[in-house]
């Protein structure tokens, strides 16, 4: 088994010895990933939910969010099987699933022992359960309906269900990922394919990310898979979270350390990308590109100082970021700035930030960088 575990640095790595006086943090507020895996359950009725806390648990640290989570939820998908093996040995019994099966036949002892269940998404996958004697009870079938990325077309999902059972693994569900869930598309067309194997089958299912499970309450399934509501994020491009009951999880802080005062005219940061229409004062903040601020943020993105609204001005640079001042007057060196979530600077709603950046709030989340200590509180 592999020394290194994927996803695991910044559990590991934060701590008091990673303290620094630079005074950028990430806090995770534990209390509000209840409150939203409580939004999922409610949404969820009967139908059992996998928390899905892969990348870190969305970049909010594996270890504390799974404590946090482990009487709200019924089990936790991710993807490595170190990463499982790794919540196994810190107490976790839950059902684990894992979102993209094994990769090498080397992962096959520990998921057989450590009762894993894999998604089986090819015949690759097939080839090597069958050269193994290490088989685990239960696995997921993935069917592809559409989003052709992992993942059975229809007419091969009776023989993977036979070759399965044939290899003694026989608790069974068969499973989807929709592609536009989030989008106007919706999912009638891929849902309808899904039912029809289903019927043929008769296997349980698996189908809601959080999209699905927010917006199609036909396509609960059995088992729900949210990831990004659990952190307080909106899965849709025109609905707030606050709006969907979630409170924001992470919360990105840092302070001023320096004011400008600048004359009409006047250019900011590299390239001087912003220019002063009339005397401005601006702070700088202690965030940049290599804290995971996204460099695309343009001019204008939401932040707040010192509980004022405000707005990115010029490009972000690797270690700082330059605010406009105007409305936040009283700002000044040490004045806090709120880059995400709530905080002593204000409330920024990260959907926000990220829509500006082009992005979408999952990648901040998982691009927080390591050298960001992390609380969790
Ligand atoms: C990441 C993932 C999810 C969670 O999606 P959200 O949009 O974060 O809710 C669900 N299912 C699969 C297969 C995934 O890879």
């Amino acid at each position: 088994m592999s020394a290194v575990l994927p996803g695991l640095q910044r559990a590991f790595s934060a701590g008091p010895s990673r303290a620094s006086q630079r005074p950028i943090r990430a806090r995770i507020d534990l209390a509000a990933l209840v409150h939203n895996a409580g939004v999922a359950r409610r949404l969820a009725g009967d139908t059992r939910i996998w928390a899905v806390i892969k990348a870190d648990a969305y970049g909010h640290g594996l270890f504390p969010v799974a404590q946090a989570l482990a009487d709200a939820v019924d089990g936790f998908a991710l993807l490595e099987t170190e990463t499982a093996v790794a919540l196994r040995q810190a107490g976790h019994a839950h059902p684990v699933l894992l979102l993209e099966g094994f990769f090498s036949p080397e992962d096959l002892p520990a998921v057989h022992h450590y009762g894993l269940t894999p998604v089986i998404h090819t015949p690759a996958q097939l080839q090597m359960l069958a050269a193994s004697p290490w088989r685990p009870a239960a696995a997921y079938i993935k069917f592809n309906t559409g989003m052709n990325r992992l993942g059975f077309r229809a007419v091969d999902l009776a023989a993977v269900r036979q070759q399965l059972l044939d290899l003694g693994v026989r608790e069974l569900t068969l499973m989807s990922h929709f592609a536009e869930a989030d989008t106007a598309v919706g999912i009638a067309a891929p849902l309808a394919l899904f039912r029809q194997a289903q019927a043929m089958l008769e296997l349980p299912c698996s189908l809601a990310n959080s999209a699905t499970l927010i917006r199609y309450p036909e396509a609960r399934g059995d088992w729900a898979r949210p990831g990004i509501m659990l952190y307080g994020s909106s899965p849709f491009a025109e609905i707030p979270a606050c709006q969907l009951g979630l409170k924001p999880v992470m919360s990105l802080e840092s302070r001023l350390i320096g004011i400008q005062s600048l004359e009409a005219g006047e250019r900011v940061g590299y390239g001087g990308l912003f220019v002063a229409p009339a005397p401005l004062r601006i702070g700088v903040v202690a965030c940049g590109y290599a804290d995971g601020y996204p460099r695309q943020a343009p001019l204008g993105t939401p932040v707040a100082v010192a509980g004022c609204p405000s707005r990115v001005l010029g490009r972000v640079s690797m270690d700082m970021l330059m605010v406009d001042l105007s409305a936040a007057p009283a700002a000044q060196v040490g004045s806090p700035v709120t880059l995400w979530g709530e905080g002593a600077g204000g409330v920024v709603d990260v959907d926000a930030v990220a829509a500006a950046a082009g992005t979408i709030s999952y990648e901040l989340f998982c691009a927080l960088a390591p050298r960001v200590p992390v609380t969790w509180q």
